[in-house]
C-alpha cells in the first residue's frame, strides 16, 4: 500500500494542480498496486515517515502566506523524511516555499522552509505560457510540457535543476534552468497539471516511491497514446525538435 499525502489540498490547487494527486493514484491503481490518499490542511497531523508520496500544489501568494507558518512547524519531520527518501512533488507556490524565502511583489518577505539551497523574489511582469522541458530520469532524457503564470524568479544555490528550458521561461527567464531537484525531491513550476500531461515523470516517482519501500519496481507498461499525442502536439507548437 502506498500512502499519498496532499498538502493543503483547499489552499494550494491552482489551474487544476489536484490532478497531481489524481495522476499517481490513477497509475498505481490501474496496475493493482494498492495506494491511499490523505488529505492534510492546516494544523492536521501527519507522520512523514507513512507518507510515500507528498504533493504540494501552486497559490497565490496570499494562500502561501497563510500556509507558510504552518509548513514551518512540519519542518523538521519534513527534512529527515526527505533524507531518507521520501518522494515529493512541489509545484510554483509550493516549490517557493522549500526555499529559503519569497519576497513578495508588495516586499513581504515569505519564510519558506531552507529544505533546498534556492531564493525567489517577484518580478514586475509574470512569466505566463507553455514550457518545454529537457529532464534526465534515471538516464531517460524526457522532454516535459507545462503551463506556467509565476511572478516569482527563482535562483538556485548549490543544487541542481529539475531540467533545462527548451521553450518558455523556467525558474527565472534569464539562466535557462526549470525546477529544482534534490534526492527524491522534485519543484517545478510547471502546472497542466504536470503529472497527467507527463506519464514519464509520474511513473519515475511512482517507481521511485516503491523502491523507496522495498517493494516491486517494475510497472506494468499503459497505453499512454493520447498523452504523447498531447505532447507532440504542444511541442510542435512551441517549435521545439527533440530526438
Ligand atoms: N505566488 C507565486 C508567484 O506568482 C506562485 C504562483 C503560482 O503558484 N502559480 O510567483
Amino acid at each position: 500500500m502506498l500512502t499519498v499525502c496532499h498538502l493543503y489540498p483547499d489552499l494550494l490547487n491552482l489551474y487544476g494542480d489536484r490532478g497531481n494527486v489524481l495522476a499517481f493514484v490513477a497509475r498505481c491503481r490501474w496496475r493493482g498496486i494498492p495506494v491511499r490518499v490523505l488529505e492534510v490542511g492546516l494544523g492536521d497531523p501527519v507522520d512523514f515517515g507513512e507518507v510515500d508520496f507528498v504533493f504540494l500544489g501552486g497559490g497565490s501568494d496570499r494562500e502561501q502566506d497563510i500556509m507558510a507558518r504552518d509548513l514551518l512547524a512540519r519542518r523538521d519531520d519534513l527534512a529527515a523524511a526527505v533524507e531518507e527518501g521520501l518522494v515529493v512533488l512541489a509545484i510554483c507556490g509550493g516549490y517557493q516555499l522549500l526555499g529559503r524565502y519569497y519576497r513578495a511583489a508588495d516586499g513581504t518577505l515569505i519564510p519558506g522552509l531552507g529544505l533546498l539551497d534556492f531564493h525567489t523574489r517577484a518580478g514586475k511582469k509574470r512569466l505566463i505560457g507553455n514550457v518545454a522541458v529537457e529532464v534526465d530520469l534515471d538516464g531517460w532524457r524526457v522532454t516535459l510540457c507545462g503551463f506556467e503564470n509565476h511572478a516569482g524568479r527563482t535562483y538556485l544555490g548549490d543544487l541542481a535543476p529539475l531540467g533545462r528550458v527548451l521553450a518558455g521561461h523556467g525558474n527565472n527567464g534569464e539562466d535557462g534552468t526549470e525546477g529544482a531537484r534534490y534526492k527524491n525531491v522534485f519543484c517545478s513550476y510547471l502546472h497542466g497539471p504536470l503529472l497527467p500531461k507527463n506519464p514519464a515523470l509520474t511513473d519515475h516517482l511512482i517507481r521511485l516511491a516503491l523502491r523507496r519501500r522495498g517493494l516491486p519496481e517494475e510497472l506494468e507498461p499503459l497505453d499512454d497514446t493520447l498523452e504523447r499525442e498531447a505532447v507532440r502536439v504542444m511541442l510542435r507548437r512551441l517549435k521545439v525538435r527533440t530526438g
